[in-house]
């Protein structure tokens, strides 16, 4: 399976092979390309923290999630803190505020867009097709040394009767090996949490790199998601400058991409 990028609207995204032709599911990753931001932020900027205009983020915000058909009133965001606390999203969270801490999603709720931003961590999709829940983990280094991925299953079981084993998992293009040089306090943070056997990196000399993807990947199969259940995109956002932000690559005054799902309204899923 393959990653592919998708261009509606004059909107570029992301979709993984894993989830794209499920009936009545949305998902994307938005690229940088269609939006209205300028400068280091150029265009589809989806967060606020690099110190862009918040009114062109807005819209940008708008185009993406009207690109993939859905509304940005139904949008749920988190105040996203490098943590492992998982928040349940329902319509009242709904219209663009961040206010709570969390870096994780879940929602048996139709209608309900779950929005986590990245600039390379890597965010996690998750699908039960039999309880019909989804659910979004922003999974940077510290995220995943806390078991993110882990703690939203646990999440998605004690409300929806998830089964590990049922569950779909899609991983967004995030910072890969290739680029991502780590340091001491990474393997001594997984070590801690006794997560160090789920650590995939490389050490040559004193240069270590983290491949974040195949840690997560290992973590969840390792909880009983089965292998062939879960799809890596192949992008890495550092090398690709044209398609993603970097925060490594650029530096705190970038953008961010943003990562979407949403089980759609009876009905509503024919009009994509
Ligand atoms: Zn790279």
């Amino acid at each position: 399976m393959s990653d592919s990028l998708k261009k509606v609207k004059g909107i570029t995204f992301w979709q993984s092979p894993m989830l794209k032709k499920i009936s009545g599911l949305y998902h994307g990753f938005s690229c940088r390309k269609g939006g209205i931001s300028t400068g280091p932020f150029s265009s589809l900027n989806m967060g606020l923290k690099g110190g862009d205009r918040p009114e062109a983020v807005f819209r940008n915000r708008q185009l993406f999630l009207h690109a993939l058909g859905l509304s940005e009133a139904e949008l749920v965001l988190v105040k996203q803190v490098h943590g492992s606390r998982v928040l349940e999203a329902n319509s009242g969270l709904a219209g663009c505020k961040e206010h709570l801490p969390a870096d994780a999603l879940v929602t048996a709720q139709k209608g309900i867009v779950l929005g986590i931003m990245a600039a390379d961590c890597v965010v996690l999709y998750f699908f039960d097709p039999v309880n019909e829940a989804i659910g979004l983990a922003h999974a940077g280094w510290r995220g995943t040394a806390a078991g993110i991925g882990i703690e939203l299953l646990k999440t998605m079981k004690a409300l929806y009767s998830t089964r590990p084993e049922n569950v779909k998992v899609a991983i967004s293009p995030s910072i890969a090996s290739c680029c991502y040089e780590v340091e001491q306090d990474v393997i001594n943070s997984f070590a801690e949490n006794g997560r160090l056997e789920e650590l995939v990196y490389c050490k040559q000399g004193k240069k270590m790199t983290l491949d974040l993807k195949e840690t997560n990947r290992k973590q969840l199969i390792k909880a009983g998601v089965k292998a062939e259940f879960i799809a890596s995109s192949s992008y890495c956002t550092f090398c690709h400058q044209d398609l993603f932000y970097s925060y490594r690559r650029d530096g705190k005054k970038t953008g961010s991409m943003m990562a979407i799902m949403a089980l759609a309204e009876p009905g509503q899923w024919c009009q994509r």
